[in-house]
């Protein structure tokens, strides 16, 4: 800690809340700029929203949202409507505030009309979910997964899951939810800090009983069950890729108005939060991401009363030890200087060295991810000291990589769900000024004159008013009054309905892909004709 300010750059910048808690101009910093903002329960569900409309099949693993007052009439409207086709629906809903953290504010209900007699819409935005009656139960009680994630980059995106994560339990048997026990929060929410006031919660000795246990534990019993826990991680992985891939396109706006191309800046890194429901038929669905998830390793004791002690947390330590010590390892900026210093292993060694949890998760794995999982420990030079031609690497010794890559690993898969990132790029291409995050309607009337999209159906006096409309709307519900302008999600909905207009029969991902393949197309032409131009 340098409390009187620090002249000289630092190689890594740990910040404890965002991206802002310094001026930095090089180095690595632990926090995207926007991240926060993109990860608060309204923007994520409506990022999440975006890519539901286009690829309603893979986002099924986030629950009905509506967000709140704006759609408080559609929520009304929706659910009478399901209710009329199908009367044997009996649904509840969680009513969520926007930003908030720890249960704060948590509240089931059984109908919309309930969220009027609660009040505090109109002072707090807030989402509405459909609520998972049928999660998982182990020892008949209701828990929840948090996952650490490791967002190593942007662009290129690379994305590390950590293998072992916390389960944390609910603190009375679950019932499925009834007027009467609506209200009981240690029944419904799973969150560390509500239970931890009932007297029921356990604080565990070890990472396989208690009110917060290992995942590693849960999955060892779900596979001495016969369940199919491979499936399961294969899911989870897919369930965070795609959630990454739904923040991707705005985060990129945040980073190049914060951190400009071609001016010094640092890069970034961060750990996220993932916390997740499995369902009973083991189906992984995404509760939330923490932009700031807890690092804290000990829990507080009551020796008597009014008077705590912290206690080391050994579940706690078991999985966030590693996950720190392991993005260290692997954004280490003397890595790179360090290439030719090839650790070698002992695979037997290792073997030995890798420890229960990850023993469970390469059981889980194929034949050739089980290959890549000796990379790892290769890379991470468990065993043997590492040593070769008499250099000892820095990593000796240490256990393998208890974070696993992803992305790009598995990019070939995902690929074509990236369609709003291109979206994005063409958005950030016309936003002229640096440092903006809203395009201007000269700027709009730029990019539809650029990729040749006004013609006589549609001419400039629309496209005026397209803008108006939509940027307006836009305006009027967001968060951001600090700039004035198109917000790139304002952007998202001009460019799906200019879309829908040019290519009206076929499906919505299929008229947005042609849209950004004819918008990329022509703006290519234009390069190369102003290249040509230049040369001349
Ligand atoms: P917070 O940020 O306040 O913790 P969460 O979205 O994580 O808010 O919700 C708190 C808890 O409520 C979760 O840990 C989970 O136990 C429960 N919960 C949240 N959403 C749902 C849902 N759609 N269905 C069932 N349970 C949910």
């Amino acid at each position: 800690q340098f409390p009187f300010g620090r002249r000289l750059p630092c190689d890594i910048y740990w910040h404890g809340v965002s991206f802002h808690d310094n001026d930095i101009f090089s180095g690595q910093v632990n926090k995207f700029p926007g991240m926060t903002e993109m990860v608060r329960k309204i923007t994520l569900s409506r990022a999440v929203r975006t890519m539901q409309d286009l690829f309603p099949l893979e986002y099924n693993f986030y629950p009905r949202s509506w967000i709140l007052p704006e759609e408080f009439p559609l929520f009304v409207d929706e659910v009478r409507m399901m209710k009329d086709s199908d009367p044997s629906w009996k649904p509840t809903f969680i009513v969520k505030p926007d930003g908030g953290c720890q249960g704060d504010g948590i509240y089931l209900i059984k109908d919309p009309s309930d969220i009027r007699l609660t009040g505090s819409i109109q002072s707090r935005p807030a989402v509405v979910q459909e609520y998972i009656c049928k999660p998982l139960l182990v020892d008949k009680l209701k828990f929840d997964i948090r996952l650490y994630v490791l967002l190593k980059s942007l662009e290129p995106l690379e994305i590390y899951i950590a293998k072992d994560g916390l389960s944390r339990f609910c603190t009375e048997p679950y019932q499925e939810p009834t007027l009467k026990n609506l209200h009981q929060v240690f029944m419904h929410l799973t969150n560390y800090s509500l239970n931890i006031h009932s007297g029921n919660f356990i604080h565990s000795d070890n990472v396989n009983t208690g009110s917060k246990r290992t995942f590693s534990s849960i999955l060892c019993r779900l596979s001495s069950r016969g369940a199919d826990v491979k499936k399961l991680w294969s899911d989870i992985i897919s369930l965070v890729i795609k959630t990454i891939i739904a923040l991707t396109p705005e985060l990129k706006v945040y980073y190049q108005s914060d951190i400009p191309a071609g001016k010094p800046g640092p890069t970034c890194f961060q750990i996220l939060g993932f916390d997740i429901l499995l369902m009973k038929n083991l189906k992984p669905m995404l509760l939330e991401v923490n932009a700031n998830p807890s690092m804290r390793i000990e829990h507080e004791q009551e020796l008597s009363p009014g008077v705590f002690e912290n206690v080391p947390s050994p579940v706690d330590e078991e999985v966030k030890v590693a996950v720190i010590r392991d993005t260290l390892r692997l954004v280490d900026p003397q890595k790179k200087k360090r290439k030719d210093v090839q650790p070698h292993v002992e695979s037997c060694k290792n073997k030995v060295n890798v420890r229960c949890n990850c023993v469970l998760w390469y059981r889980c794995q194929t034949l050739e991810e089980a290959s890549e999982a000796k990379e790892d420990a290769r890379e991470a030079g468990a065993g043997d000291g590492g040593e070769r031609g008499g250099s000892r690497s820095p990593e000796a010794g240490l256990p393998s990589l208890c974070l696993k890559q992803v992305f790009p690993k598995y990019a070939k898969q995902f690929s074509y769900l990236r369609l709003v990132d291109r979206v994005a790029a063409l958005f950030i291409r016309f936003l002229g000024v640096k440092g903006t995050t809203k395009l201007g309607p000269t700027g709009f009337r730029t990019f539809i004159r650029n990729c040749k999209l006004s013609n006589s159906n549609f001419s400039m006096a629309s496209v005026d008013i397209l803008y108006i409309d939509i940027t307006r709307r836009w305006n009027s519900m967001g968060i951001d009054h600090k700039e004035s302008g198109m917000c790139l999600q304002a952007f998202v909905e001009a460019f799906f309905c200019l879309a829908q207009k040019k290519y009206k029969s076929l499906p919505l991902h299929e008229q947005v892909s042609s849209l950004i393949d004819f918008c990329e197309y022509h703006l290519a032409a234009l390069d190369e004709k102003r290249l040509v131009c230049g040369r001349g």
